[in-house]
Protein backbone atom coordinates (compact mmCIF):
# COMPACT_ATOMS: atom_id res chain seq x y z
CA UNK A 1 0.00 0.00 0.00
CA UNK A 2 1.52 3.43 -1.04
CA UNK A 3 2.30 5.23 2.29
CA UNK A 4 2.24 9.44 1.57
CA UNK A 5 4.53 11.26 4.28
CA UNK A 6 5.16 15.10 4.17
CA UNK A 7 8.03 17.06 5.28
CA UNK A 8 9.37 20.34 4.60
CA UNK A 9 10.85 20.58 0.60
CA UNK A 10 13.67 22.14 0.53
CA UNK A 11 15.75 21.50 -2.84
CA UNK A 12 13.32 20.97 -5.83
CA UNK A 13 13.15 17.62 -8.27
CA UNK A 14 11.25 14.48 -8.38
CA UNK A 15 13.64 11.45 -7.65
CA UNK A 16 12.49 7.84 -7.65
CA UNK A 17 14.64 4.93 -6.18
CA UNK A 18 15.58 2.31 -3.45
CA UNK A 19 15.92 3.39 -0.03
CA UNK A 20 19.09 3.28 1.98
CA UNK A 21 18.65 3.97 5.70
CA UNK A 22 22.05 5.41 7.45
CA UNK A 23 21.56 3.97 10.44
CA UNK A 24 24.07 6.08 13.16
CA UNK A 25 21.47 4.67 15.76
CA UNK A 26 22.23 6.24 19.46
CA UNK A 27 25.68 5.71 20.55
CA UNK A 28 26.36 4.04 24.19
CA UNK A 29 29.12 5.82 25.71
CA UNK A 30 30.80 3.73 28.31
CA UNK A 31 31.27 5.70 31.68
CA UNK A 32 34.08 4.40 34.07
CA UNK A 33 36.98 5.32 36.22
CA UNK A 34 40.61 4.79 35.10
CA UNK A 35 43.28 4.05 37.56
CA UNK A 36 46.38 6.63 37.37
CA UNK A 37 48.81 4.52 35.88
CA UNK A 38 46.52 4.14 32.19
CA UNK A 39 46.24 8.11 32.52
CA UNK A 40 48.70 8.17 29.83
CA UNK A 41 47.20 5.55 27.90
CA UNK A 42 43.38 6.75 27.60
CA UNK A 43 45.12 10.01 27.21
CA UNK A 44 46.94 8.36 23.61
CA UNK A 45 43.91 7.09 22.79
CA UNK A 46 42.14 9.97 22.39
CA UNK A 47 44.46 12.01 20.73
CA UNK A 48 44.86 9.56 18.16
CA UNK A 49 41.09 9.59 17.53
CA UNK A 50 41.06 13.01 17.39
CA UNK A 51 43.97 12.78 14.73
CA UNK A 52 42.00 9.99 12.76
CA UNK A 53 38.93 11.87 12.94
CA UNK A 54 41.43 14.61 11.08
CA UNK A 55 42.59 12.13 8.42
CA UNK A 56 39.08 10.69 7.39
CA UNK A 57 37.87 14.45 7.03
CA UNK A 58 40.98 15.68 5.39
CA UNK A 59 40.43 12.48 2.91
CA UNK A 60 36.96 13.18 2.18
CA UNK A 61 37.92 16.83 1.36
CA UNK A 62 40.52 15.60 -0.97
CA UNK A 63 37.92 13.65 -2.54
CA UNK A 64 35.43 16.27 -3.23
CA UNK A 65 33.88 15.92 -7.02
CA UNK A 66 35.43 18.26 -9.45
CA UNK A 67 31.59 19.59 -10.15
CA UNK A 68 30.34 19.59 -6.33
CA UNK A 69 29.20 23.36 -5.28
CA UNK A 70 31.40 25.51 -3.61
CA UNK A 71 29.67 25.61 -0.72
CA UNK A 72 30.71 22.31 0.79
CA UNK A 73 34.19 22.62 0.83
CA UNK A 74 33.73 25.47 3.88
CA UNK A 75 31.18 22.76 5.67
CA UNK A 76 34.15 20.06 5.98
CA UNK A 77 36.69 23.16 6.81
CA UNK A 78 34.97 23.98 9.85
CA UNK A 79 34.56 20.46 10.96
CA UNK A 80 38.28 20.65 10.25
CA UNK A 81 38.71 23.40 12.29
CA UNK A 82 36.87 22.25 15.37
CA UNK A 83 39.13 19.23 15.49
CA UNK A 84 41.88 21.89 15.72
CA UNK A 85 39.97 24.02 18.66
CA UNK A 86 40.97 23.45 22.68
CA UNK A 87 37.50 24.22 23.60
CA UNK A 88 36.34 20.34 22.26
CA UNK A 89 39.40 18.56 22.49
CA UNK A 90 42.00 19.79 25.26
CA UNK A 91 38.97 19.86 28.02
CA UNK A 92 38.39 16.63 27.64
CA UNK A 93 42.34 15.93 28.08
CA UNK A 94 41.77 17.73 31.32
CA UNK A 95 39.20 15.75 32.44
CA UNK A 96 40.89 12.29 31.88
CA UNK A 97 43.84 13.70 33.90
CA UNK A 98 41.71 15.23 36.88
CA UNK A 99 38.63 12.73 37.40
CA UNK A 100 40.00 9.80 35.69
CA UNK A 101 37.32 9.43 33.04
CA UNK A 102 37.60 7.39 30.21
CA UNK A 103 38.16 9.37 27.22
CA UNK A 104 34.78 8.77 25.61
CA UNK A 105 33.39 9.81 28.76
CA UNK A 106 35.36 12.76 28.96
CA UNK A 107 34.41 13.70 25.44
CA UNK A 108 30.56 13.51 26.42
CA UNK A 109 30.61 15.17 29.43
CA UNK A 110 32.59 18.45 27.41
CA UNK A 111 29.69 18.11 24.33
CA UNK A 112 27.19 18.34 26.91
CA UNK A 113 28.54 21.10 28.61
CA UNK A 114 28.80 22.88 25.16
CA UNK A 115 25.38 21.94 24.43
CA UNK A 116 23.98 24.02 27.36
CA UNK A 117 26.07 27.15 26.02
CA UNK A 118 24.61 26.76 23.09
CA UNK A 119 20.59 26.35 24.67
CA UNK A 120 21.76 29.41 26.64
CA UNK A 121 22.56 31.35 23.90
CA UNK A 122 19.00 30.90 22.35
CA UNK A 123 20.19 31.96 18.65
CA UNK A 124 18.49 30.31 15.68
CA UNK A 125 21.77 30.58 13.53
CA UNK A 126 23.90 28.83 16.14
CA UNK A 127 21.39 25.69 16.18
CA UNK A 128 23.18 24.81 12.97
CA UNK A 129 26.33 25.01 14.89
CA UNK A 130 25.27 22.47 17.76
CA UNK A 131 24.93 20.33 14.98
CA UNK A 132 28.40 20.74 14.10
CA UNK A 133 29.46 19.88 17.04
CA UNK A 134 27.19 16.88 17.40
CA UNK A 135 28.62 15.30 13.88
CA UNK A 136 32.25 16.16 14.85
CA UNK A 137 31.72 14.89 18.57
CA UNK A 138 30.00 11.91 17.18
CA UNK A 139 32.98 10.71 14.05
CA UNK A 140 35.43 10.68 17.25
CA UNK A 141 33.66 8.69 19.75
CA UNK A 142 32.92 6.31 16.63
CA UNK A 143 36.56 6.16 16.46
CA UNK A 144 36.95 5.17 20.08
CA UNK A 145 34.31 2.60 19.73
CA UNK A 146 35.82 0.94 16.93
CA UNK A 147 32.41 1.15 15.53
CA UNK A 148 32.44 -0.27 11.77
CA UNK A 149 32.39 2.72 8.71
CA UNK A 150 28.98 3.14 7.49
CA UNK A 151 28.13 1.50 4.20
CA UNK A 152 27.87 4.96 2.22
CA UNK A 153 31.04 5.60 4.09
CA UNK A 154 33.08 2.68 2.09
CA UNK A 155 34.48 3.75 -1.08
CA UNK A 156 33.27 0.73 -2.63
CA UNK A 157 29.96 0.26 -1.82
CA UNK A 158 27.56 0.16 -4.65
CA UNK A 159 24.66 3.29 -3.73
CA UNK A 160 24.64 4.46 -6.85
CA UNK A 161 20.46 5.29 -7.79
CA UNK A 162 19.49 4.86 -3.91
CA UNK A 163 17.24 7.88 -1.81
CA UNK A 164 19.25 8.02 1.51
CA UNK A 165 17.28 8.51 4.54
CA UNK A 166 18.90 9.76 7.99
CA UNK A 167 18.20 11.27 10.76
CA UNK A 168 20.68 14.17 9.68
CA UNK A 169 23.47 14.64 7.51
CA UNK A 170 26.64 15.77 8.28
CA UNK A 171 28.80 18.16 5.51
CA UNK A 172 31.10 14.95 5.22
CA UNK A 173 28.13 12.30 4.34
CA UNK A 174 26.96 14.97 1.64
CA UNK A 175 30.39 14.83 -0.45
CA UNK A 176 30.41 10.82 -0.12
CA UNK A 177 26.74 11.45 -1.36
CA UNK A 178 27.90 12.70 -4.67
CA UNK A 179 30.67 10.16 -4.93
CA UNK A 180 28.36 7.54 -4.73
CA UNK A 181 25.67 9.71 -6.89
CA UNK A 182 22.95 9.18 -4.69
CA UNK A 183 19.36 10.48 -6.13
CA UNK A 184 18.04 12.04 -3.18
CA UNK A 185 17.65 12.38 0.72
CA UNK A 186 14.99 12.81 3.06
CA UNK A 187 16.46 13.88 6.86
CA UNK A 188 14.40 13.40 10.07
CA UNK A 189 15.20 16.70 11.35
CA UNK A 190 16.42 20.21 10.22
CA UNK A 191 14.82 23.13 8.77
CA UNK A 192 14.86 25.60 5.70
CA UNK A 193 17.90 26.74 7.01
CA UNK A 194 19.72 23.84 8.23
CA UNK A 195 23.23 23.39 6.69
CA UNK A 196 21.66 20.14 5.57
CA UNK A 197 19.02 22.33 3.19
CA UNK A 198 21.51 24.53 1.92
CA UNK A 199 23.81 21.51 0.96
CA UNK A 200 21.45 20.02 -0.98
CA UNK A 201 20.71 23.15 -3.00
CA UNK A 202 24.45 23.17 -3.67
CA UNK A 203 24.05 19.48 -4.76
CA UNK A 204 20.95 20.36 -7.03
CA UNK A 205 19.37 16.94 -6.18
CA UNK A 206 15.50 16.72 -4.40
CA UNK A 207 15.47 16.88 -0.90
CA UNK A 208 13.19 17.03 1.92
CA UNK A 209 13.95 17.71 5.66
CA UNK A 210 11.90 17.08 8.62
CA UNK A 211 10.25 14.16 7.88
CA UNK A 212 10.37 13.18 11.18
CA UNK A 213 8.64 9.75 10.64
CA UNK A 214 10.96 8.72 7.92
CA UNK A 215 13.02 6.16 9.15
CA UNK A 216 10.75 4.41 11.31
CA UNK A 217 8.33 3.70 8.13
CA UNK A 218 10.66 3.40 4.91
CA UNK A 219 12.64 0.37 5.05
CA UNK A 220 15.94 -0.87 3.23
CA UNK A 221 15.29 -1.25 -0.03
CA UNK A 222 11.63 0.20 -0.04
CA UNK A 223 10.88 1.99 -3.44
CA UNK A 224 10.44 5.93 -2.75
CA UNK A 225 9.06 8.51 -4.60
CA UNK A 226 10.53 12.17 -3.19
CA UNK A 227 8.94 14.97 -4.62
CA UNK A 228 11.28 18.12 -3.21
CA UNK A 229 9.33 20.65 -4.77
CA UNK A 230 6.51 19.67 -1.89
CA UNK A 231 8.18 17.56 0.53
CA UNK A 232 6.11 14.51 -0.21
CA UNK A 233 7.80 10.81 -0.32
CA UNK A 234 5.60 8.21 -1.27
CA UNK A 235 6.43 4.86 0.07
CA UNK A 236 5.73 1.82 -2.31
CA UNK A 237 3.92 3.81 -4.57
CA UNK A 238 1.92 2.58 -6.92
CA UNK A 239 1.70 1.90 -10.89
CA UNK A 240 -0.45 5.09 -10.93
CA UNK A 241 1.92 7.46 -8.98
CA UNK A 242 5.06 5.96 -10.79
CA UNK A 243 3.95 6.18 -13.94
CA UNK A 244 2.37 10.22 -13.13
CA UNK A 245 5.41 10.50 -11.45
CA UNK A 246 8.02 9.34 -14.18
CA UNK A 247 6.33 11.62 -16.68
CA UNK A 248 7.26 14.78 -14.38
CA UNK A 249 10.62 13.96 -14.23
CA UNK A 250 10.33 14.05 -18.19
CA UNK A 251 8.60 17.17 -18.19
CA UNK A 252 11.39 18.45 -15.45
CA UNK A 253 14.12 17.29 -17.56
CA UNK A 254 13.31 19.08 -21.21
CA UNK A 255 12.18 22.19 -19.26
CA UNK A 256 15.91 22.18 -17.76
CA UNK A 257 17.65 21.57 -20.78
CA UNK A 258 15.35 24.40 -22.85
CA UNK A 259 16.13 27.19 -19.80
CA UNK A 260 19.86 26.90 -20.62
CA UNK A 261 19.19 28.01 -24.67
CA UNK A 262 18.22 31.63 -23.20
CA UNK A 263 21.17 32.23 -21.26
CA UNK A 264 21.77 34.85 -24.15
CA UNK A 265 18.47 35.70 -24.70
CA UNK A 266 17.77 39.48 -23.20
CA UNK A 267 15.26 39.71 -20.49
CA UNK A 268 12.45 41.45 -21.87
CA UNK A 269 8.72 40.98 -21.56
CA UNK A 270 6.40 40.61 -24.30
CA UNK A 271 5.57 44.13 -25.00
CA UNK A 272 9.18 44.85 -25.26
CA UNK A 273 9.91 46.21 -21.84
CA UNK A 274 13.26 45.29 -20.75
CA UNK A 275 14.32 43.65 -16.90
CA UNK A 276 17.63 43.53 -15.47
CA UNK A 277 18.59 40.22 -14.17
CA UNK A 278 21.39 40.07 -11.43
CA UNK A 279 22.72 37.31 -9.39
CA UNK A 280 22.70 36.67 -5.54
CA UNK A 281 26.69 35.60 -4.51
CA UNK A 282 27.50 34.52 -1.53
CA UNK A 283 31.14 33.12 -1.42
CA UNK A 284 34.12 34.46 -4.35
CA UNK A 285 34.02 30.74 -6.17
CA UNK A 286 30.23 31.12 -6.78
CA UNK A 287 30.97 33.93 -9.56
CA UNK A 288 31.90 31.27 -11.99
CA UNK A 289 28.22 30.35 -11.98
CA UNK A 290 26.97 33.70 -12.75
CA UNK A 291 28.63 33.92 -16.05
CA UNK A 292 27.27 30.53 -16.92
CA UNK A 293 24.07 31.42 -16.99
CA UNK A 294 24.27 34.42 -18.37
CA UNK A 295 23.53 37.24 -15.59
CA UNK A 296 23.90 40.92 -16.63
CA UNK A 297 25.49 41.41 -12.66
CA UNK A 298 26.02 40.98 -9.29
CA UNK A 299 22.93 42.53 -7.30
CA UNK A 300 23.80 41.10 -4.08
CA UNK A 301 26.91 39.86 -3.11
CA UNK A 302 27.07 39.08 0.66
CA UNK A 303 30.18 39.55 2.33
CA UNK A 304 29.37 37.75 5.92
CA UNK A 305 31.48 34.77 4.90
CA UNK A 306 34.60 37.13 5.06
CA UNK A 307 34.07 36.99 8.85
CA UNK A 308 32.97 33.33 9.45
CA UNK A 309 35.43 30.80 11.14
CA UNK A 310 38.38 33.12 12.57
CA UNK A 311 38.60 34.90 15.65
CA UNK A 312 39.48 38.69 14.33
CA UNK A 313 37.63 40.16 11.27
CA UNK A 314 38.90 40.76 8.02
CA UNK A 315 41.45 43.50 7.60
CA UNK A 316 41.08 46.30 4.76
CA UNK A 317 43.95 44.12 2.74
CA UNK A 318 42.18 41.37 2.57
CA UNK A 319 38.87 42.94 1.65
CA UNK A 320 40.58 44.71 -1.09
CA UNK A 321 42.24 41.56 -2.46
CA UNK A 322 38.58 40.05 -2.41
CA UNK A 323 36.69 42.27 -4.12
CA UNK A 324 39.80 42.38 -6.80
CA UNK A 325 39.60 39.15 -7.58
CA UNK A 326 35.85 38.85 -7.79
CA UNK A 327 35.92 41.57 -10.40
CA UNK A 328 38.21 40.11 -11.98
CA UNK A 329 35.62 36.68 -12.56
CA UNK A 330 33.11 39.40 -13.33
CA UNK A 331 35.36 40.52 -16.53
CA UNK A 332 33.60 44.22 -16.53
CA UNK A 333 29.64 43.69 -15.25
CA UNK A 334 28.70 45.68 -12.62
CA UNK A 335 29.03 44.30 -8.82
CA UNK A 336 26.92 45.03 -5.82
CA UNK A 337 28.67 45.02 -2.72
CA UNK A 338 26.39 44.62 0.82
CA UNK A 339 28.25 46.02 3.54
CA UNK A 340 28.64 43.05 6.24
CA UNK A 341 25.34 41.95 7.58
CA UNK A 342 25.84 40.41 11.07
CA UNK A 343 24.09 39.83 13.84
CA UNK A 344 20.50 37.77 13.91
CA UNK A 345 20.55 34.66 11.93
CA UNK A 346 23.72 35.75 10.44
CA UNK A 347 26.06 35.17 13.52
CA UNK A 348 29.82 34.00 13.16
CA UNK A 349 31.08 34.08 16.65
CA UNK A 350 28.42 33.06 19.09
CA UNK A 351 27.37 36.83 19.42
CA UNK A 352 30.77 38.37 19.95
CA UNK A 353 30.08 40.81 18.40
CA UNK A 354 27.69 43.69 20.84
CA UNK A 355 30.52 43.08 23.12
CA UNK A 356 29.21 39.46 23.65
CA UNK A 357 26.25 40.16 25.97
CA UNK A 358 23.17 37.34 24.85
CA UNK A 359 20.41 40.11 22.99
CA UNK A 360 16.73 38.95 23.95
CA UNK A 361 15.70 40.02 20.60
CA UNK A 362 18.93 39.41 18.08
CA UNK A 363 16.67 40.23 15.03
CA UNK A 364 15.36 43.35 16.35
CA UNK A 365 19.09 43.91 18.27
CA UNK A 366 22.53 44.87 17.24
CA UNK A 367 22.58 43.69 13.74
CA UNK A 368 23.81 44.96 9.97
CA UNK A 369 24.29 48.62 10.02
CA UNK A 370 23.34 49.22 13.49
CA UNK A 371 26.53 47.21 14.47
CA UNK A 372 28.80 48.50 11.90
CA UNK A 373 28.36 52.32 13.00
CA UNK A 374 28.83 50.96 16.62
CA UNK A 375 32.28 49.09 15.72
CA UNK A 376 33.52 51.85 13.34
CA UNK A 377 36.94 49.34 13.93
CA UNK A 378 34.35 46.56 11.87
CA UNK A 379 33.10 49.18 9.42
CA UNK A 380 35.97 51.17 7.95
CA UNK A 381 38.36 48.74 6.93
CA UNK A 382 35.39 47.13 4.25
CA UNK A 383 34.14 50.50 3.19
CA UNK A 384 37.88 51.79 2.52
CA UNK A 385 38.45 48.28 0.58
CA UNK A 386 34.84 48.69 -1.14
CA UNK A 387 35.90 52.48 -2.30
CA UNK A 388 39.44 51.52 -3.44
CA UNK A 389 38.01 47.91 -5.66
CA UNK A 390 35.86 50.74 -7.04
CA UNK A 391 38.69 52.52 -9.38
CA UNK A 392 39.29 48.81 -10.59
CA UNK A 393 35.67 47.98 -11.86
CA UNK A 394 31.84 48.77 -11.59
CA UNK A 395 31.14 48.70 -8.46
CA UNK A 396 27.70 50.06 -5.98
CA UNK A 397 27.88 49.76 -2.90
CA UNK A 398 24.75 48.84 -0.67
CA UNK A 399 23.96 49.37 2.71
CA UNK A 400 21.69 46.51 5.32
CA UNK A 401 19.17 47.21 7.31
CA UNK A 402 18.72 50.54 7.71
CA UNK A 403 15.37 52.18 9.49
CA UNK A 404 16.27 55.25 9.69
CA UNK A 405 17.33 58.77 7.98
CA UNK A 406 20.17 59.37 10.94
CA UNK A 407 22.17 56.04 10.35
CA UNK A 408 21.90 56.74 6.29
CA UNK A 409 23.26 60.00 7.32
CA UNK A 410 26.16 58.57 9.63
CA UNK A 411 26.92 56.26 7.06
CA UNK A 412 27.20 59.12 4.15
CA UNK A 413 29.01 61.22 6.18
CA UNK A 414 31.66 58.12 7.01
CA UNK A 415 31.91 57.17 3.10
CA UNK A 416 32.54 60.82 2.54
CA UNK A 417 35.11 61.29 5.34
CA UNK A 418 37.25 58.15 4.01
CA UNK A 419 36.91 59.64 0.31
CA UNK A 420 38.16 62.45 1.70
CA UNK A 421 40.94 60.67 3.32
CA UNK A 422 41.43 58.81 -0.09
CA UNK A 423 41.89 61.38 -1.87
CA UNK A 424 44.60 62.83 0.35
CA UNK A 425 46.61 59.82 0.57
CA UNK A 426 46.69 60.01 -3.17
CA UNK A 427 44.56 56.38 -3.50
CA UNK A 428 42.57 55.94 -6.41
CA UNK A 429 38.27 55.26 -6.45
CA UNK A 430 35.53 56.22 -8.10
CA UNK A 431 34.26 59.47 -7.02
CA UNK A 432 30.69 58.94 -8.63
CA UNK A 433 30.13 54.98 -6.48
CA UNK A 434 26.72 54.70 -6.42
CA UNK A 435 25.75 53.96 -2.80
CA UNK A 436 21.90 52.26 -1.99
CA UNK A 437 20.13 50.82 0.34
CA UNK A 438 18.34 47.58 1.07
CA UNK A 439 14.89 47.94 2.04
CA UNK A 440 14.01 45.67 4.34
CA UNK A 441 12.36 46.85 7.51
CA UNK A 442 8.89 48.15 6.93
CA UNK A 443 9.83 51.68 8.66
CA UNK A 444 12.62 52.07 5.24
CA UNK A 445 9.55 51.15 2.89
CA UNK A 446 7.36 53.72 3.99
CA UNK A 447 9.55 56.49 3.75
CA UNK A 448 11.14 55.10 0.87
CA UNK A 449 10.91 58.19 -0.66
CA UNK A 450 12.88 59.97 1.64
CA UNK A 451 15.17 57.29 1.40
CA UNK A 452 15.10 57.59 -2.61
CA UNK A 453 15.69 61.39 -1.90
CA UNK A 454 19.62 60.53 -0.33
CA UNK A 455 20.99 57.43 -2.34
CA UNK A 456 21.33 56.38 -5.85
CA UNK A 457 19.01 53.14 -5.71
CA UNK A 458 17.19 51.09 -3.63
CA UNK A 459 17.09 47.22 -3.59
CA UNK A 460 13.99 45.36 -1.77
CA UNK A 461 14.76 42.85 0.58
CA UNK A 462 11.88 40.71 1.32
CA UNK A 463 13.63 37.94 3.71
CA UNK A 464 14.36 40.35 6.35
CA UNK A 465 11.15 42.93 4.98
CA UNK A 466 8.57 39.51 5.25
CA UNK A 467 9.66 38.73 8.63
CA UNK A 468 9.35 42.16 9.54
CA UNK A 469 6.17 43.27 8.39
CA UNK A 470 4.12 40.31 9.65
CA UNK A 471 6.05 39.51 13.03
CA UNK A 472 7.35 36.19 12.06
CA UNK A 473 11.21 34.79 12.87
CA UNK A 474 12.45 33.91 9.39
CA UNK A 475 14.39 31.08 10.81
CA UNK A 476 11.41 29.38 13.43
CA UNK A 477 9.92 26.76 11.60
CA UNK A 478 7.34 26.72 14.19
CA UNK A 479 5.53 29.77 12.63
CA UNK A 480 6.45 29.23 8.96
CA UNK A 481 3.13 28.50 7.69
CA UNK A 482 2.45 32.62 8.89
CA UNK A 483 5.32 33.55 6.31
CA UNK A 484 3.38 34.56 3.32
CA UNK A 485 4.97 36.64 0.66
CA UNK A 486 1.86 37.26 -0.94
CA UNK A 487 0.50 39.55 2.71
CA UNK A 488 -1.35 42.58 1.61
CA UNK A 489 0.78 44.73 4.11
CA UNK A 490 4.36 43.04 1.86
CA UNK A 491 2.86 43.62 -1.33
CA UNK A 492 2.16 47.52 -0.26
CA UNK A 493 5.56 47.93 0.67
CA UNK A 494 7.15 46.61 -2.07
CA UNK A 495 5.20 49.07 -4.41
CA UNK A 496 5.76 52.22 -1.96
CA UNK A 497 9.42 51.28 -2.50
CA UNK A 498 9.09 50.63 -6.09
CA UNK A 499 7.05 53.76 -6.48
CA UNK A 500 8.88 55.96 -4.53
CA UNK A 501 12.24 54.93 -6.36
CA UNK A 502 10.17 55.62 -9.72
CA UNK A 503 9.40 59.19 -8.46
CA UNK A 504 12.90 60.11 -7.30
CA UNK A 505 14.44 58.40 -10.83
CA UNK A 506 16.62 56.06 -9.07
CA UNK A 507 16.72 52.13 -9.91
CA UNK A 508 14.83 49.43 -7.37
CA UNK A 509 15.60 46.04 -7.46
CA UNK A 510 14.35 43.02 -5.68
CA UNK A 511 17.10 41.05 -3.91
CA UNK A 512 15.25 38.76 -1.35
CA UNK A 513 14.19 34.59 -2.04
CA UNK A 514 10.91 36.13 -3.18
CA UNK A 515 12.59 37.49 -6.72
CA UNK A 516 13.76 34.26 -6.96
CA UNK A 517 10.29 32.32 -7.40
CA UNK A 518 8.57 32.18 -10.22
CA UNK A 519 5.14 32.10 -8.54
CA UNK A 520 5.99 36.06 -7.98
CA UNK A 521 7.56 36.64 -11.42
CA UNK A 522 4.59 38.01 -13.00
CA UNK A 523 2.91 39.51 -9.84
CA UNK A 524 6.36 41.63 -9.17
CA UNK A 525 6.61 42.85 -13.16
CA UNK A 526 3.05 44.44 -12.17
CA UNK A 527 4.03 45.90 -8.88
CA UNK A 528 6.74 47.57 -11.46
CA UNK A 529 9.67 46.01 -10.76
CA UNK A 530 12.11 46.02 -12.91
CA UNK A 531 15.39 44.95 -11.75
CA UNK A 532 15.32 40.94 -9.87
CA UNK A 533 18.77 39.83 -7.97
CA UNK A 534 18.43 35.95 -7.54
CA UNK A 535 20.17 33.00 -6.77
CA UNK A 536 21.88 31.80 -9.96
CA UNK A 537 20.45 28.74 -10.38
CA UNK A 538 16.63 30.43 -10.37
CA UNK A 539 17.55 33.22 -13.18
CA UNK A 540 16.91 31.15 -15.74
CA UNK A 541 13.89 30.06 -14.96
CA UNK A 542 12.92 34.07 -13.44
CA UNK A 543 14.16 35.20 -17.13
CA UNK A 544 11.53 32.42 -18.79
CA UNK A 545 8.88 33.75 -17.18
CA UNK A 546 9.43 37.49 -17.72
CA UNK A 547 10.00 36.71 -21.54
CA UNK A 548 6.15 35.34 -21.24
CA UNK A 549 4.86 38.18 -19.73
CA UNK A 550 2.83 40.72 -21.06
CA UNK A 551 2.72 43.92 -18.86
CA UNK A 552 -0.55 45.65 -19.58
CA UNK A 553 -2.44 42.41 -18.26
CA UNK A 554 0.14 42.20 -15.25
CA UNK A 555 -0.40 46.08 -14.16
CA UNK A 556 -4.13 45.44 -13.62
CA UNK A 557 -3.66 42.25 -11.69
CA UNK A 558 -1.08 44.25 -9.36
CA UNK A 559 -3.49 46.35 -8.36
CA UNK A 560 -6.62 44.09 -7.53
CA UNK A 561 -3.28 42.20 -5.44
CA UNK A 562 -3.19 45.29 -3.30
CA UNK A 563 -6.48 45.42 -3.10
CA UNK A 564 -6.67 42.18 -1.56
CA UNK A 565 -7.63 40.88 2.07
CA UNK A 566 -5.92 38.33 2.57
CA UNK A 567 -2.83 35.68 0.78
CA UNK A 568 -5.00 33.38 -0.28
CA UNK A 569 -6.81 36.08 -2.03
CA UNK A 570 -4.03 36.91 -3.59
CA UNK A 571 -3.04 33.84 -4.53
CA UNK A 572 -6.33 33.23 -6.38
CA UNK A 573 -5.75 36.23 -8.70
CA UNK A 574 -2.46 34.99 -9.80
CA UNK A 575 -4.03 31.67 -10.82
CA UNK A 576 -5.57 33.72 -13.62
CA UNK A 577 -2.31 33.77 -14.92
C1 LIG B 1 16.85 39.91 2.57
O1 LIG B 1 16.69 40.15 3.76
O2 LIG B 1 15.91 39.78 1.76
C2 LIG B 1 18.21 39.75 2.02
C3 LIG B 1 18.41 39.62 0.73
O3 LIG B 1 19.24 39.73 2.89
P1 LIG B 1 19.62 38.48 3.81
O4 LIG B 1 18.82 37.30 3.37
O5 LIG B 1 21.08 38.30 3.62
O6 LIG B 1 19.25 38.97 5.18
MG1 LIG C 1 18.28 40.85 4.99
Amino acid sequence: MTLSLHGMGVSRGIAIGRVHIIERGRLDIPEYHIEKDQVETETRRLVDAVSLAKQQLRAIRDHIPAATSPDIAPFIDTHLLMLDDAVLTQEPLRLIKSAAHNAEWALQLQRDTLMHVFDEMEDPYLRTRKDDVDHVVNRIQRILLKQKPLRHEEPDSRLSGYVLIADDLTPADTVLMQLHGILAFVTEYGGPTSHTAILARSLVIPAIVGLHEAGRIAREDDMVIVDGNTGVMLVDPDEHSLRYYRKRQQEDRKYYAGLIRLKETPAKTLDDVPVRLHANVELPQDFEIVRQVGASGVGLYRTEFLYMNRETPPEEEEHYETYLSVLDTMAGLPLTIRTVDLGADKQVDGGRQGGGSVQANPALGLRAVRLCLKEPALFRPQLRAILRASAHGSIRLMIPMLSNMQETGQVLEMIDEIKMELGNQGVEFDEDIPVGAMIEVPAAAICADIFAGQLDFLSIGTNDLIQYTIAIDRVDDEVSYLYEPLHPAVLRLIRMTIDAGDRANIPVAMCGEMAGDIKFTQLLLGLGLREFSVHPTYLLEVKKNILESNLGRLSGIADAALQASTAADVEKLLEQL
